[in-house]
């Protein structure tokens, strides 16, 4: 537990986005994907599942959850990435904070070089010349933490912004901590007096668990 968990690790993957030519795009659901039959089918039950079929396949199970908040429990600050991220094809090119470098970039702890304007740093981001978010959680269904670990990715800047507090609170504790991801809804008025909504995901409610990290594995 004292490490970022690798991929093979973990009973499933949540993300509320989708990749378009060049960008993300936010989804309305959760989107489970899971080599476990149990896992799918328990995290349906939970959460309002839908077979997603075009998207399963072999042995990934796919799965719309349509439900607004997941209830999740993050056992340590080792369970949370939050940074923004630029990759070129030789792989990760920046890695930080939005002032300073982090690891594994070598510079670590220097001035990034990223501008302090939230306005040009998003359109850096969107020309894909500057970094944008690539956050992280691992956790366990609050509902259900015996199925094991699960992780969410998001790029969205809002939820960045929502791990912020997450993060501190963690470092803070020591964790575990429970906290609820939440699908959010923004309606917005375009100059052309066009009404479309976006939604996105972040993270709120967070509070520490006396539990300790023994009995979160015990509590199936
Ligand atoms: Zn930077």
């Amino acid at each position: 537990m004292a490490h970022m968990h690798g991929r093979e690790e973990l009973v499933g993957r949540i993300t509320a986005e989708e990749s378009r030519t060049e960008r993300q795009a936010g989804l309305r659901f959760w989107f489970l994907t899971t080599k476990s039959r149990e896992v799918a089918e328990r995290v349906s039950e939970l959460y309002q599942g839908e077979v997603l079929r075009g998207a399963s396949g072999g042995d990934l199970h796919a799965r719309k959850l349509h439900v607004e908040g997941i209830a999740v429990i993050v056992a340590s600050v080792a369970n949370v990435r939050y940074r923004l991220a630029l990759e070129n094809e030789r792989g990760l090119i920046h890695a930080c904070d939005g002032s300073r470098s982090l690891p594994p970039m070598p510079n670590e702890g220097k001035p990034c070089g990223c501008p302090d304007d939230p306005f040009t740093r998003n359109a850096a981001a969107r020309a894909g010349a500057g970094p944008r978010p690539d956050s992280r959680l691992v956790f366990c269904l609050a509902a259900a933490p015996g199925l094991g670990e699960l992780s969410f990715q998001s790029s969205a800047w809002p939820f960045y912004e929502s791990l912020e507090s997450v993060s501190h609170e963690l470092e803070r504790t020591g964790g575990p901590v429970q906290m609820e991801l939440a699908l959010r809804e923004q309606r917005l008025a375009t100059r052309s007096g066009l009404d479309v909504s976006r939604t996105y995901p972040e993270v709120h409610s967070v509070r520490r668990l006396s539990v300790t990290k023994a009995g979160l594995h015990l509590a199936a």
